[in-house]
């Protein structure tokens, strides 16, 4: 019996957000809107997102010992995420500074800040949270060397799901623990490298598949999704809904998926599930404030 459905184990960050009129060049200064924080970073949005849904959900991840450190935990614990593997210090939280101008073009710059002392041998001392979850997700805001030993303590018969964001190339190790590896079209093509000769969405999944791991993802916003496994290639619709803000959807629609192939789903069915969270997620502005109950994706 496992006590969680879902583990994240990755990043949280705060964003703040200033709309420009215009986004500033070199040695310019300009005069912006209020300043909004939001709590963001793809672990904590994936584990917000799970937890809205109803899934029993951790995230193991690192914030500062400050008050954006608190809004994370705060967001977490309303969403009814544990976070009793959030460890608490050691660098400020992780941050986005981003500039919005009025046509929606940003520019973000990011401090990693706690998000890069997460080491690997934070992920060997939680051995007891990776024994307690049947599914394990990962992103790539946090080092390269955690999520190796993230693989490194799988449980026997657990499930490991990665969104290789931001994306650069994997360790073989990491890409046939995957099941499934879920990129967008911008991570597929990084990934792939110079293997990336077709412009084909289905050409990516089957090459990235041939890259090891036991199945691909490949999310492409408006247009659904693209599952494939040794069985083939199988098109996943997307609902069609009036889109305000598209921020976060990837990380709503990768903990979904976790969620539902771990409470036994078969790939097709769980992506359309994700489908429709991502598509609930895109109805309103922001990133974990957007996430859905499953009653909302069922009215949907
Ligand atoms: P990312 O945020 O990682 O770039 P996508 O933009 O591909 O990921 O979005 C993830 C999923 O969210 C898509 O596969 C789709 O199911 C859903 N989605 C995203 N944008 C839209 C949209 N405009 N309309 C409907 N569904 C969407």
């Amino acid at each position: 019996m496992y006590d969680y459905d879902l583990l994240v184990v990755g990043s949280a960050n705060a964003d703040l957000v200033i709309g420009v009129e215009r986004r500033p060049a070199a040695g310019e200064t300009v005069l912006g809107g209020d300043l909004a924080v939001h709590p963001g970073g793809k672990g904590a949005n994936q584990a917000v997102a799970a937890a809205r849904l109803g899934a029993r959900t951790a995230l193991l991840a690192r914030v500062g010992d400050d008050a954006h450190g608190r809004l994370l935990l705060d967001s977490l614990r309303a969403a009814g995420a544990d976070t009793v593997g959030v460890l608490v210090g050691g660098a400020p939280t992780g941050v986005a500074l981003i500039t919005v101008d009025p046509g929606g073009d940003n520019s973000i710059v990011v401090s990693p800040g706690a998000n890069a002392h997460l080491m690997p041998a934070d992920i060997s001392a939680a051995v007891s949270l990776f024994l307690a979850s049947r599914v394990v997700s990962a992103q790539l805001e946090i080092p390269l060397e955690t999520v190796v030993e993230v693989v490194r303590n799988l449980a026997e018969g657990s499930r490991f799901v990665l969104n290789p964001s931001p994306p650069r190339p994997l360790p073989s190790e990491v890409l046939a623990a995957c099941d499934p590896l879920i990129v967008n079209e911008h991570e597929a093509r990084v990934i792939l490298g110079d293997s990336c000769v077709s412009e084909e969405p289905a050409d990516w999944a089957r090459l990235l598949l041939a890259k090891g791991p036991r199945s691909v993802v490949v999310t492409l916003g408006a247009e659904g999704a693209l599952v494939c496994d040794s069985s083939g290639v199988t098109r996943v619709p997307s609902v069609r809904v009036d889109a305000v803000d598209t921020t976060g959807a990837g990380d709503a629609f990768t903990a979904a998926l976790a969620w539902k192939l771990g409470s036994g789903s078969g790939l097709a069915e769980a992506a359309a599930y994700a489908a429709r969270v991502g598509a609930a997620a895109v109805t309103k502005r922001g990133a974990q404030e957007s996430y859905p109950t499953a009653a909302e994706v069922d009215a949907l």
